[in-house]
């Protein structure tokens, strides 16, 4: 296991005080109300938690990967939402923006997740999820700038989040294609609560696409088209990512552009949305196009070393769920009394504590050895840690539910929670599928199939 400093111990210290002092005692009502925690992201800001990997001279705490899941395990452990909050804050885009972008680009970057913005990241399409190059969404470049054009699925943070990253097939003027490149697009911010229901006021649309037209204006002309069926009042909602909402978006002059499309109803992980993200004719200056240095025909092989940080932050997640879980079935063994005694006194629960506690050390070496390298970490490592992380993340919630019984499977515990927020990561970031593909083409020497007629 890699060997901690004091540093690193004091800064695992200051996160668990918080993760169990403010962060635990709000995760159920995050889960049930599926609202995003801008109180935890307003905590977490001002601990200095988001872009604690970005440099010192940009604001940022100039830390690695390892300090990062350092805090991101302790904030598993009360929230899961919450920690994928800080995974967003200091992996994933921000490690791509870093590396790849130019100073103007991380300048932004910084200036937006040390306020707390949590990045989104576009890659997967409804036809394009684990065969991710096969992507159709488009920029087309037009003089100075290009042209995105496409839709993407399940993006966390969708409705929330102000910075996206968008992964697009890049074509030159003369229609050629010249690769896969990502595009950086910040989106105005959006009105808490905004993001939660699904359903839009006019105010809601006003403030997240800034019309070039007063509220009295704008309902004036929705109320010409829709007539009397609408009031438009206050009250007024339409149901975002429906042909009514993309009506309402062409009366008012603004169905260009980047478009939050409907939030998926997720099982688990609740308070974090994941929407369609839709381009339309959506304009972006040729600056915030992000050039992987080897150029657009490996952009995407290189922009994804970026994402290797995302996997090992995605694990940690998983890793700190899994632990939460262990420690409140340890507990609970210890004080529950069946047949006279604890239930951790009978074998069958101490050998189930044993293989729970074995696999937690286990994914959590894996995972330290591939945050300690320097700059991204190495792909079969990531891969081989979210592997492992996520297929014991599900066993280890499972187990410890049901040590508490019938406790375990009530809403009023969080087990059950932990149980649908742990299940996730074989799909998430890279199926679990996938990753072995990865880790078995690394050690045959063969590459990963990501065509559809063939070889890479
Ligand atoms: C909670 C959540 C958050 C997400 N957030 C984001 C996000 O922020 N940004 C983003 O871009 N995407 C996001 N995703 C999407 C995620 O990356 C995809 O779900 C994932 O890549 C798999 O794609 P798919 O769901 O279309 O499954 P499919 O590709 O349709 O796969 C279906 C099944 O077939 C298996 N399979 C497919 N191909 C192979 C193969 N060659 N060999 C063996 N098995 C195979 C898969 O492993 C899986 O079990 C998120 C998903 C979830 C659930």
């Amino acid at each position: 296991m890699t060997k901690l400093t004091r540093a690193q111990i004091e800064l695992r210290e200051r996160a668990r005080a918080l993760a169990e002092g403010v962060i635990a005692g709000r995760a159920a009502e995050v889960d049930r109300t599926e609202a995003y925690p801008w109180n935890n992201v307003r905590t977490l800001t001002k601990a200095g938690f988001m872009g604690m990997t970005i440099p010192k001279a940009l604001g940022g705490a100039g830390l690695g990967y390892l300090e990062a899941v350092l805090v991101v395990e302790e904030m598993a452990k009360a929230c899961g939402v919450t920690a994928r909050i800080v995974v967003e804050g200091n992996m994933g885009a921000v490690g791509a923006i870093m590396a790849y972008g130019s100073e103007a680009q991380k300048k932004l970057v910084a200036k937006l997740v040390l306020a707390g913005d949590k990045p989104a990241i576009c890659i997967t399409e409804p036809e394009a999820g684990s065969a991710a190059t096969e992507m159709t969404t488009r920029a087309d470049k037009r003089g100075d700038r290009y042209v995105i054009n496409g839709a993407k699925h399940w993006i966390t943070g969708g409705g929330v989040s102000r910075l996206h990253m968008i992964f697009a097939r890049v074509f030159d003027e003369f229609d050629q294609e010249q690769g896969i490149g990502a595009f950086m697009v910040v989106r105005p911010k959006a009105r808490a609560g905004a993001e939660t229901g699904g359903r839009l006021t006019l105010q809601d649309i006003m403030a997240e696409h800034k019309p070039a037209m007063s509220e009295s204006t704008a309902r004036r002309r929705l109320r010409a088209h829709f007539g009397a069926r609408h009031a438009i009042n206050t009250r007024w909602t339409v149901e975002r990512g429906s042909a009514e909402h993309f009506e309402m978006l062409r009366l008012l002059d603004c169905a260009k552009g980047l478009i939050i499309g409907r939030r998926e109803p997720a099982m688990g992980l609740r308070g974090l949305p994941e929407t369609e993200v839709l381009f339309h004719d959506l304009e972006v200056s040729e600056h915030m196009a992000l050039m992987p240095p080897r150029g657009l025909r490996h952009g995407f092989g290189d922009l994804m070393k970026a994402y290797n940080g995302q996997r090992i932050g995605a694990a940690t997640v998983a890793l700190g769920i899994a632990e939460g879980a262990f420690q409140l079935a340890l507990k609970h063994a210890k004080e529950r009394h069946q047949f006279g005694r604890p239930i951790a006194e009978f074998q069958g629960l101490q050998w189930m504590l044993a293989d729970m506690s074995t696999k937690l050390e286990a994914s959590r070496a894996l995972i330290h050895k591939a945050a300690a390298r320097r700059g991204f970490p190495y792909i079969v490592e990531a891969a081989q840690a979210k592997i492992f992380t996520a297929d014991m993340a599900i066993e280890v919630t499972n187990a410890a539910l049901q040590i508490f019984g019938a406790a375990g499977y009530s809403r009023n515990r969080p087990l059950e929670r932990m149980v649908r927020d742990a299940r996730m990561f074989t799909i998430g970031g890279g199926t679990a599928q996938i990753l072995r593909t990865v880790v078995a083409s690394r050690l045959l020497g063969r590459r990963l199939p990501q065509t559809r007629n063939g070889y890479l």
